[in-house]
């Protein structure tokens, strides 16, 4: 099985999973205005937007969800999101979420009066397809499952394919704008629930993790991250 491609969206990844039998799925949606470089990063690979078979969102942020509305318009795929975020979705209801540390904090205060001003914002899309997490994407030529991994938001899922591969969404990144740390996400609705959801990986044989934001890494750097935020992920 190819590995996870990502496609650049803005300062999101937007990843291209190779589906059997031809045509692909995509993970995430980028940054609002960033559908028109998805569709682009798909006819650079020889696909036509008729080859999206699915669209499975992470989560619902609008750095995920922002170009959604002109990919489906364009691929008339259906979209995948869990149950807990689907009226988020479908109400173009934008949420910042509580920093993790400082910075989080300060930009989430921030983002809260971009958002009341409207300077944040995606347009609203009805989802097809709702999760609750044990999924498998069999029926759209991938064979991969959906687990509920909650923390970054309480609708999160990864996307865990049997190589070990995971695309993880918000719960671990590699990066992210104005240079500031990595794996451990800036912004989380629930911390507890974010340690569980990574030990949940990393018990689910996890070896790769390719984020929302940045690169992809070894998924035992999820370890080392708790273990110096004093987190031992056994309980
Ligand atoms: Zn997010
Ligand atoms: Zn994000």
């Amino acid at each position: 099985m190819a590995a996870p491609d990502g496609l650049r969206a803005g300062t999101s990844n937007v990843y291209l999973l190779r589906a059997a039998g031809g045509g692909c799925v995509l993970v995430d949606a980028g940054l609002p205005a960033s559908g028109g470089a998805v569709l682009r990063g798909l006819a650079r690979r020889g696909l036509t937007p008729g080859d999206v078979r699915l669209i499975v969102l992470t989560h619902v942020h609008f750095d995920h969800v922002g170009g959604l509305a002109a990919i489906r318009r364009a691929t008339g795929a259906p979209v995948m999101v869990h149950a807990a975020e689907a009226d988020r979705l479908a109400g173009g209801q934008t949420v910042m979420p509580p920093g993790t540390a400082v910075y989080g904090q300060v930009v989430s205060r921030m983002g809260r009066v971009a958002v009341r001003v409207g300077l944040i914002r995606f347009d609203a899309v009805r989802p097809d397809v709702i999760v609750t997490g044990g999924e498998s994407l069999a029926a759209y030529g991938l064979e991969a499952a959906i687990v509920h991994t909650p923390g970054h938001t309480a609708g999160s899922i990864t996307i865990l394919l049997p190589d070990g591969a995971a695309v993880n969404g918000d719960l671990a990144v590699n990066q992210f704008p104005f240079g500031l740390g990595p794996i451990f996400p800036p912004f989380a609705e629930d911390v507890p629930a974010l340690y569980r959801s990574w030990r949940r990986l990393l018990d689910a044989g996890v070896t790769r993790l390719y984020p929302g934001h940045g690169a992809p890494f070894p998924a035992s750097r999820l370890r080392e991250v708790a273990f110096r935020n004093n987190h031992s992920l056994i309980h």
